[in-house]
């Protein structure tokens, strides 16, 4: 591992290489930086190399560190929201990637309505199939979608996924693929539905732009280690 500022640096040469082989504008990928479980002074370090854009998983920690940085960053949830933490989090965050239900989806339209807000979301999806994992089945997502688009303040960015580990980077494509797929008929040919793609992390996120990422979630290889409870994804 390097200094935060040379893996920065590193993932961003990967990311513009990646769209390069898929034959993608750069202009239309992300890098969203994940610090969860790394302090303010790391990130201020990543901030420094010209990051802006940070996600963490958990509402307190993430309150916390937006105090504690400069207000020109972005920030983006990632992990698991519980109802009762929408109106804390949604003012001070630009996205929100793990809408996982349409009852947290309605919560978060509700909340949005009642702070005067819109809300932007992904809607992540268990592409593995996973117990462990959060998300809407495939099947879920298809008949839940017309009630989410019938919510009038959220504005739907797109699908979000964590496919399931595997030492092989070459078997999360076909995940990504499905999320892709998944989308494309979810859109029915109308290109401002679901406009984006939330996918890929350290391990697999060339592979993700290779099918169509437009955000990746990188931590651990702009961080370093995090501690094997922390990493838990759930
Ligand atoms: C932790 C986390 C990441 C980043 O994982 P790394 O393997 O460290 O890049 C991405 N997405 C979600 C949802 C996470 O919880």
């Amino acid at each position: 591992m390097g200094t935060i500022c040379e893996n920065l640096a590193n993932i961003r040469q990967r990311i513009a290489a990646a769209a390069e082989r898929a034959g993608r504008d750069l202009s239309d990928i992300e890098l969203l930086a994940v610090s969860k479980t790394f302090p303010p002074e790391d990130i201020q370090e990543a901030v420094d190399s010209g990051q802006t854009l940070f996600g963490e998983n958990k509402v307190q920690e993430a309150l916390s560190k937006i105090s504690l940085l400069p207000p020109t960053l972005r920030w983006h949830l990632i992990g698991q929201l519980q109802s009762n933490k929408i109106r804390k989090i949604l003012p001070h965050v630009e996205v929100i990637h793990s809408v996982d239900s349409l009852k947290l989806a309605s919560d978060v339209n509700r909340i949005a309505t009642e702070l005067g807000l819109q809300a932007r979301i992904y809607l992540e999806v268990n592409v593995g199939n996973e117990d462990s994992k959060h998300g809407f089945s495939p099947e879920n997502l298809r008949s839940a979608l017309p009630q989410i688009q019938e919510l009038g303040k959220l504005q739907l960015q797109g699908l979000m996924c964590i496919p399931p580990f595997t030492p092989e980077v070459e078997d999360s494509r076909p995940f990504f693929r499905a999320l892709r797929t998944l989308r494309d008929e979810l859109q029915n040919g109308d290109p401002a539905t679901l406009p984006q793609l939330s996918m890929g992390m350290s391990h697999d996120f060339e592979v993700a732009i290779e099918e169509g990422s437009n955000i990746v979630r990188v931590g651990s290889a702009i961080f370093g280690g995090r501690p094997p409870k922390a990493n838990a994804i759930l």
